[in-house]
């Protein structure tokens, strides 16, 4: 079973990750966000062909920041599908201070969770990969720029997966959008 609607008996919260609450956490986050941005600018620039320009004008501005915000929609819509399609129960979604979220009332198990996690961050970091070798060398700046939001946007995605993957197999994690609860099996 790979998700519920009503947590098993016998389970017990193990712990709460608030990637808006906690101080600890949010810092984490942020700073990870800015590391992956300063690198991932460092290669789009080294890896740019001839004839790209990262500045085209108020049209080129404007035709980025649409792209962009396209791009929240379509991240926090991957992880609504996934969510559904582990539960088969419908996502909601949100924003909250400066965050676009999805969220799920279901209880998903570690493995699920992780698909969920970073299916939007792998899915459109290829597309915009392919489509940044493709597309002619006008558009590059402006594929690149989204695909930096992609993986620097993705840190806290990135940031719950390394949390997750040192946690036992047996959890059961519920996510609330920035906030989620993690049960472990009571112990007798
Ligand atoms: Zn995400």
């Amino acid at each position: 079973m790979h998700a519920t609607q009503t947590l098993p008996e016998n389970y017990r919260e193990l712990c709460t990750i608030d990637l808006e609450k906690n101080k600890k956490q949010y810092a984490i986050v942020n700073s990870l966000s800015m590391v992956v941005a300063a690198v991932a600018l460092l290669v789009i620039w080294l890896l740019a062909p001839e004839g790209a320009r990262p500045f085209q004008g108020v049209p080129g501005l404007l035709v980025l920041l649409a792209g962009m915000f396209v791009y929240i929609l379509l991240h926090e819509a991957v992880h609504g599908v996934c969510f559904w399609y582990f539960s088969r129960q419908k996502p909601h979604f949100g924003w909250k201070s400066a965050f676009a979220y999805a969220a799920s009332d279901c209880y998903y198990r570690k493995g699920p969770y992780l698909v969920i996690a970073l299916a939007p961050v792998v899915l459109w970091g290829v597309v915009l990969a392919v489509l940044a070798a493709l597309l002619p060398a006008e558009c590059y700046w402006t594929v690149q720029l989204i695909q930096l939001i992609n993986l620097s946007g993705a840190a806290g995605d990135l940031y719950v997966t390394w949390l997750f993957l040192r946690m036992p197999e047996d959890i059961w994690v519920i996510d609330a959008g920035v906030n989620m609860r993690v049960y472990v099996p009571a112990e007798e």
